[in-house]
């Protein structure tokens, strides 16, 4: 079954169980590498699963699209991607397991056509130190599940995974693992967790293969072993305990389902392949590659060059599609690298054309495109095809250009008969031109030159960190950081459009933002450079409206309503049918009685916002504006 057929069918399953779709953010990164499908999706959540009433009701579903940075170097092998969707469904103190299982169940056996004969499952062995039960709760209803196929489920405790290494399969269909595998907390296992803190056991499902078991991993083969023959589709988290100050644990007075599932691996398992490169959108584009290269995907010696390229044009397409652009920095160096590894594989399989008006990279962007765009609205349309098509091609005709000037400049480092290049200068050939490491290790060799490596990867491990650290906070929606001072700057934006345009014009839309900690950033339709004395006009504005404190309101109301009453809404973004909507002044508004059309800004958003501009706390500064792309200008600014 294809990639959107699968993401269809689940939105169309969880749609008929009442379920409101929430839209898709920004590129979130998958925090966990242990827990694949936790975690990343719940964290704009964690609000609402604390007791917070969310605007479209009880029951939530989408798919969401994620960014592992840390995954570049391991792409390669036939599981790991950089940029996956992650399908999902909330019960906010709604439905729990007897429904939550079974519905999953259902959808993969019956909607997606898998074998349960393939699917076996886990569950948490319980802690008896903190005084958590074992979860017979969760193993009896797949027990029922799996009865009802025909399928006799007999239940195995494990517990940690090198116990699975020894205590092997045992005949087992349901596995008991400890918290370490089967356990939800932001802050981890149940010891790691403080006060205050709500967590719980997950059920995962894993997908047979039936390859058989490398020994290289351990002596047995059991669920949650890494040798290739099992592979982890689906997690559902129950939050069913909140952590006490004395360290035990209660049972939360309202108990939340937060599910998880990997929709490529589920493509995957519905094709029998443990392949997730022979899915339908990677074969698409490694089929294009095949017929231009005259190299075969089987060929093992090419195998890893069509994988690089079919993963690392989809996460690039999806980025340029989100309005990152190729940089040094950030998100933009991620990007960088991406195209770039993509381009020297593309090198290596013998179909890059530096003088070519197109390439095979943005080709196949193309097909990442054409797949999409109906599922994700930023990559429809004339203006995101220019815009993805011709960075893609731009950073890669940069990249032969810095390649071939790179391998010049090595020469001048070398003096006398030595080849050898100082550690420092390869370093920084490879973190200032975003050259992939392994390329100019292998371009280094063709030439007879060398240097101290482990040096080098000692200073790459410090550079990775620092950038690390960069990614992780800025991958986020604006929901996802919930912080106080993100939040007086989110407020802080709303202020900002409707001050851009006051002073600019009514025709000045939204087509992007991101706000951190320490400042915002907006993305908006205009045709020039602003003059400073509009940069002036609408400081002013803002700093205004703070100071002539305003009060902040949220109401709920039907699509329609909301659009009639002219509330901004980002361009390309699908809403659901009631929608969550912030009001900011008159002075006298409430709750009660908004008075929508003498406000000062509407606007469709999740929040959270402060509940009254004079508490932003200080004076709106604009710090830069500048070109982003054709018609699109940014504005960087801050509160101090
Ligand atoms: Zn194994
Ligand atoms: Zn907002």
């Amino acid at each position: 079954m294809n990639i959107n057929e699968i993401r269809s069918k689940y939105l169309e399953f969880f749609s008929a169980r009442e379920h409101m779709p929430v839209p898709s953010s920004s590129l979130i990164p998958g925090n966990d590498p242990t827990t694949l499908f936790t975690g990343s999706g719940m964290q704009p959540l964690i609000p609402y699963l604390l007791g917070k009433e969310h605007a479209l009701g009880n029951r939530l579903v989408n798919s969401q699209k994620c960014f592992r940075a840390e995954d570049i170097e391991e792409v390669g092998d036939n599981r790991h991607i950089t940029f996956f969707e992650m399908l999902g469904n909330w019960s906010l103190g709604d439905y729990f397991k007897k429904e939550q299982l079974p519905w999953l169940f259902e959808f993969l056996t019956s909607e997606i056509g898998l074998d349960p004969h393939n699917l076996y499952v886990t569950a948490f062995i319980g802690d008896e130190k903190n005084g958590i039960s074992r979860d017979t709760e969760s193993a009896a209803i797949w027990k029922q599940l799996f009865a009802d196929k025909g399928i006799e489920a007999a239940e195995v405790a494990i517990g940690s995974e090198a116990d699975g290494h020894r205590l092997g399969m045992q005949g087992g269909r349901i596995f008991y693992y400890d918290a370490k595998k089967n356990w939800w907390s932001r802050a981890g296992t149940p010891e790691n967790m403080p006060a205050g803190e709500p967590g719980g056991p997950d059920s995962e499902v894993f997908y047979d293969f039936g390859t058989a078991h490398d020994a290289k991993y351990g002596p047995e083969c059991h669920p949650n072993c890494e040798c290739g023959r099992f592979l982890e589709i689906a997690n559902s988290v129950f939050m069913q305990y909140i952590k006490q100050p004395d360290g035990s644990f209660m049972l939360l007075p309202k108990q939340n389902v937060d599910f998880g599932g990997g929709l490529e691996r589920i493509a995957a398992a519905s094709n029998k392949d443990a392949d997730i490169f022979h899915t339908d959108v990677f074969e698409d584009i490694i089929e294009l590659l095949e017929k231009f290269s005259k190299k075969s995907y089987d060929d093992s010696r090419y195998t890893r060059s069509f994988r690089i390229i079919a993963d690392h044009i989809r996460a690039a397409t999806f980025m340029l599609g989100d309005g990152v652009r190729p940089s040094n920095t950030e998100r933009g160096y991620v990007l960088r690298r991406l195209i770039r590894r993509a381009a020297w594989h593309a090198l290596k399989l013998g179909v890059a054309d530096k003088d070519a008006d197109d390439s095979m990279l943005s080709r196949s962007a193309v097909i990442v495109i054409e797949k999409y765009k109906d599922a994700y609205p930023e990559l429809d349309g004339e203006e995101a095809y220019k815009t993805i098509f011709g960075e893609i091609r731009k950073e890669e005709v940069q990249f032969a250009h810095t390649l071939a000037q790179g391998m010049k400049e090595f020469q001048k480092h070398i003096s006398g008969p030595s080849k050898e290049i100082a550690p420092a200068v390869v370093f920084s050939f490879i973190t200032t031109h975003g050259l992939p490491r392994e390329m100019v290790q292998e371009e280094m060799r063709e030439r007879g030159l060398y240097t101290a490596w482990e040096k080098v990867d000692e200073l790459l491990a410090g550079h990775k960190e620092t950038s690390r650290a960069g990614t992780e906070h800025k991958f986020k929606g604006g929901l996802a950081d919930t912080s106080e001072k993100t939040t007086r700057l989110h407020t802080a934006h709303h202020l900002l459009l409707k001050a851009l345009q006051t002073v600019l014009g009514p025709q000045v839309k939204q087509r992007g933002s991101n706000i951190t900690q320490e400042r915002l950033r907006i993305d908006f339709s205009h045709g020039e450079k602003m003059t400073k004395e509009q940069l002036a006009e609408v400081e002013r504005i803002v700093n205004e409206k703070i100071s002539e404190a305003l009060p902040v309101t949220h109401s709920t109301l039907p699509r329609a309503e909301a659009e009639r009453l002219g509330a901004e809404h980002e361009f390309g973004a699908k809403y659901p049918d009631l929608v969550s909507v912030y009001s900011i002044g008159p002075k006298d508004a409430t709750v009660d009685n908004p008075q929508f059309d003498k406000a000062f800004s509407i606007e469709f958003c999740g929040g959270p916002h402060v509940g009254n501009t004079s508490e932003l706390d200080g004076t709106f500064k604009i710090q830069k504006e500048e070109a982003v792309a054709a018609g699109i200008r940014r504005i960087k600014g801050v509160l101090r």
